[in-house]
């Protein structure tokens, strides 16, 4: 009797502890099977099985304490999301995928892909998208300046630039009733990549610090900051546990006051989820 009672608390125990998994994989395969069934193209259920696999293995490995959990996910996503669909299959991923889809009225590629990962998966798992499989900060993160070493500019400004220049870009191109635009799309795809590599290297090294096209660049981010202020999946501190050392704070790569438990703590619209202030902190306090 005993031993079917301690048998049965190892296995919730269990469990509990590859919830977040099995609970990752769950919420990517309804996409999967219902983007199939409702759009009746069998890619759907392969594209979105493969990618929420992907987050599943890296959220186990991660439990499993495998120090390069979070790069492996950034790999197998982001080089499937750029080679594959980008470059192989000539889908643009990119901002002006997005609106080119958006003014043709297609909910298709792009327009799929930012409604999950941008506009309202954010909703649910914050900027999970960029901690896990941006293929442009997939290429960052292996540059030398993982934690920022100089305080945070007061540049942010520039991504409405960037974000305004994307749609103004393929607005005059509807406009103007330019013809083959779905090369156009290729070629914008390639160009706006090599330019997110080259400044975003380029500012890294200036700024010392990986994660500088994220902060002040990034058009995406003007989705992506207001949506995962209302994120469903944050972390928050247990203030009986915190000591105040300050680590965790030091660690982040996006300058987040993570020791403020409310949704207006410094920066909280930047966490990425990387998890290198909980796997910082000497109490668990995170
Ligand atoms: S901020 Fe932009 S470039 Fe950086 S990880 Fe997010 S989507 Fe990618
Ligand atoms: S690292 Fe942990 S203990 Fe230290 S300030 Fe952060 S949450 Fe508190
Ligand atoms: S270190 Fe913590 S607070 Fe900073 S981005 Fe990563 S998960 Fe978010």
């Amino acid at each position: 009797m005993i031993e079917s009672f301690k048998s049965k608390f190892v296995w919730e125990a269990k469990m509990k502890k590859y919830a977040m998994p099995i609970i990752m994989l769950v919420v990517f395969e309804t996409v999967a099977i219902t983007l199939w069934l409702t759009k009746n193209k069998l890619f759907y259920l392969f594209n979105f099985s493969y990618i929420g696999l992907s987050i599943s293995l890296g959220v186990f490995l991660y439990i499993k304490k495998y120090k390069y959990a979070r790069r492996i996910v950034q790999l197998l996503v982001g080089l499937y999301m750029l080679v594959y669909l980008g470059l192989i299959c000539n889908e643009n991923m990119q901002i002006e995928g997005f609106w080119y889809y958006l003014f043709t009225g297609v909910f298709e590629a792009a327009t799929i892909h930012y409604a999950v990962a941008k506009i309202f998966g954010p909703l649910i798992f914050g900027r999970g998208w960029c901690g896990y499989a941006c293929w442009t900060a997939m290429v960052l993160d292996f540059l030398p300046y993982k934690v920022p070493k100089e305080p945070r500019r007061k540049i942010g400004w520039i991504r409405y630039i960037t974000f305004a220049a994307s749609l103004i870009f393929v607005a005059a191109l509807f406009l103007a009733h330019v013809g083959s635009l779905e090369r156009i799309m290729f070629w914008a795809f390639i160009i706006g990549n090599i330019l997110y590599y080259t400044t975003g290297i380029i500012l890294a090294f200036s700024f010392k610090d990986n994660r500088a096209f994220c902060k002040y660049i990034c058009p995406i981010t003007v989705f992506l900051k207001p949506m995962s202020y209302f994120s469903l999946i944050r972390l928050k501190c247990d203030k009986e546990k915190c000591i105040s050392c300050g680590k965790c704070k030091r660690v982040c790569p996006m300058n987040v006051d993570v020791t403020d438990n409310s949704r207006k703590r410094k920066n909280g619209t930047e966490c990425i989820l990387c998890m290198e202030c909980v796997k910082n902190c000497p109490k668990d306090a995170l």
